[in-house]
């Protein structure tokens, strides 16, 4: 994944010569590596964009609703995620479908709308969803959304796969519409002639009725109701409170069905600032709902680099890389965030330097031993806008 720079290449050369004796060949090496060094060092390989503004987008429009989406194909870096932005008028559908590449997780951010899903183990799950509410499907388990007004539903989708989109999305009537009618009529016991007035391409997001209340029985009386919910009221649960802000953490402990992704809500007091810190073994996707922040992401090599964000839009910041958030604006701010792992790290610089004997830092800085005294021990997570 890690672009392959000449400075990769060499590193990996020394530790190859450093295995082996010194011979008259590996010194003539070294000398062509250190005359090639001084050049690299002058032109610093840049980072990569880490900044979309998804919500700036057109996207599908359609009558009873739209899309718009943060895949490889708009946001290059976000390879292990993916954001769509979906709104859904009263009774609108998003019609029964499945992703066979990624699992979907969804926050609604304003309305109210129902989804049903089916699991391979044959349990079926109907469930109503309000601001605040998450949902998470595991990959290639069918699904279907319904708007249930009074006014439109709008969520924010994340997908455990920055190319779920690019022939991964699988849509019922898509299929049917390229199905022989013998088969259509074998399979589904209607007339050859019934499939004629079936949609000719996929639907996507298509009209409909706002459904009853309360919910219609499956039309299977015989399936058994889910025994593993799919959804997780992610504004209901008590938050992490810290100096500068909260954050609700949401992994696979909390909500065991979401294994692959784990969600967060931050929210930042104005002035507040996350701390340093990395993800050891996951990447991470940002939207940002209200207030605005400045993100800076530090990629080795010397190489830095600083975006501010504002609400619609979308960072990732890739799995290891060291970054801090500054909130900025008189407006707290709020992001969601996800991570490709349904088990959440993280290690902070501080807690790090608590973790060292103080002569170490002295000899690693090179600083007196009343300026170690005074490094932190552990981390505030978020910490308070400083006087
Ligand atoms: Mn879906
Ligand atoms: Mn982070």
């Amino acid at each position: 994944m890690e672009d392959t720079t000449n400075a990769f290449h060499r590193r990996k050369l020394f530790d190859t010569l450093s295995s082996v004796s010194a011979g008259l060949a590996a010194t003539a090496l070294i000398a062509r590596e250190v005359k090639a060094a001084p050049a690299e060092e002058t032109r610093p390989e840049q980072l990569e964009n880490f900044k979309f503004d998804i919500e700036n987008q057109r996207g599908w429009v359609g009558p009873a609703g739209s899309a718009k989406e943060a895949t490889v194909a708009e946001f290059p870096v976000s390879q292990s995620i993916a954001g769509v932005s979906m709104r859904l008028q009263p009774g609108a559908i998003r019609e029964l479908h499945w992703h066979a590449l990624a699992a979907e997780w969804a926050y609604v951010l304003e309305g109210r709308c129902r989804a049903t899903v089916i699991a391979p183990n044959g349990q079926a799950e109907v469930s109503e969803f309000e601001t605040g509410d998450t949902w998470y499907f595991p990959r290639g388990h069918g699904h279907a959304l319904q708007g249930l007004g009074p006014g439109e539903c709008h969520f924010l989708l994340g997908f455990d796969s920055g190319h779920f989109s690019e022939f991964g999305t699988f849509s019922i009537t898509d299929w049917i519409a390229h199905t022989a009618p013998h088969i259509l009529s074998r399979n589904l016991g209607l007339p050859e002639s019934a499939f004629a007035q079936f949609p000719k391409k996929e639907v996507y997001i298509g009209p409909g009725k706002i459904p009853a209340t309360p919910v219609e029985a499956f039309r299977n009386g015989e399936l058994q109701p889910s025994q593993a919910q799919h959804k997780f009221r992610l504004d209901k649960m008590a938050p992490r409170v810290l100096e500068g802000g909260e954050e609700r953490i949401v992994s696979s402990r909390e909500f065991p069905i979401q294994t692959t992704m784990t969600a967060v809500r931050m929210d930042l007091k104005p002035g507040a600032m996350r701390e340093m810190h990395w993800h050891p073994h996951a990447d991470e996707w940002q939207y940002y709902v209200s207030g605005g922040a400045r993100v800076t992401i530090f990629g080795s090599h010397g190489r830095v680099r600083t975006e501010e964000f504002k609400p619609g839009q979308v960072a990732f910041i890739k799995q290891g890389y060291g970054h801090y958030v500054e909130q900025i604006g008189d407006q707290p701010t709020r992001i969601l965030i996800l991570f490709n792992s349904g088990v959440y790290e993280e290690i902070s610089l501080s807690a790090w330097l608590g973790g060292n004997p103080g002569s170490l830092l002295m000899d690693n800085f090179g600083i007196a031993e009343d300026a170690v005294e005074k490094l932190p021990r552990k981390t505030a997570g978020i910490s308070a806008r400083r006087a």
